[in-house]
């Protein structure tokens, strides 16, 4: 299994517009962050985990010529604002089929009502299949997806496991139940924000404390705020087997 983080920001990016905070004006490509999402591909498989509004812009980076889906985290903007984006690809397959939770796919009817129309649809328009998930395991390409149930403040999200690896993020909250399905993980990614607190995001500490119930063999931090400091930095700081991620850096497992 491979994993590309094609962003690690959140939601602003880094830089963020028109600010002039020193990691904002760094010029080490690890302190330029587009928002978060990551590309996971196993054999013939290649899935996204949320489709935010840099999807464009990540595709083109990891050179990414198909896709058999995408799966929703949440239905904030910064997770889901790039699914228009995935037109090169409806035209080359088909519907794209998209995964998420019920509110998330009902959000997306909302937002994107132009995808979902039934009649007269718009030619140009992208087409997708839409796949409900609970609170239990499904299948993909072979594997067994479980999700992991968080809050995000007082927002449903879900993270998930692909076998040994797992992806969290927006997370502020998760059940010991919850946090149980992730023993035995190798690869450990999860939401660390910055250092002061936040209502609806783990800081760094509360991501730290996370891991340490997790106890994978490695972790990466992603959903990082501009706030959190130079990556170089932060990461002389960090325990030996936690890392920033960085957009673009590539995992195999
Ligand atoms: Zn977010």
């Amino acid at each position: 299994m491979k994993i590309t983080f094609l962003g690690t920001g959140t939601s602003q990016g880094i830089p963020v517009i028109g600010s002039s905070h020193p990691v904002c004006l760094s010029s080490n490509p690890k302190d330029k962050r587009l928002r978060v999402s990551v590309l996971i591909e196993w054999d013939n498989y290649v899935y996204v985990i949320d489709c935010g509004p840099d999807f464009r812009q990540q595709m083109l980076n990891a050179k990414c010529t198909k896709l058999d889906g995408i799966i929703f985290t949440h239905e904030h903007a910064d997770h889901t604002a790039g699914l228009d984006d995935i037109r090169p690809f409806y035209f080359k397959q088909g519907d794209i089929p998209v995964y998420a939770h019920k509110r998330v796919i009902k959000a997306l009817e909302d937002r994107f009502e132009y995808i979902f129309e039934t009649e007269n649809k718009y030619a140009g328009a992208p087409g997708v299949t839409t796949h409900q998930i609970e609170n239990k395991p499904f299948t993909l390409g072979g594997i067994n997806v479980i999700p992991i149930n968080g809050m995000h403040y007082k927002l449903q999200v879900f993270g998930f496991r692909f076998n040994d690896f797992a992806y969290l993020t927006d997370m502020k909250t998760v059940e010991d139940k919850e946090i149980e399905k992730l023993k035995g993980v190798k690869v450990l990614v999860v939401n660390a924000l910055r250092e002061e607190q936040h209502v609806s995001h783990f800081n760094l500490d509360e991501a730290l404390a996370f891991i340490d119930k997790v106890k994978p063999e490695k972790a990466y931090l992603t959903h990082i705020s501009h706030l959190l400091g130079f990556h170089d930095e932060v990461q002389q700081r960090l325990p030996k087997n936690v890392f920033l991620a960085y957009d673009n850096l590539q995992i195999t497992l």
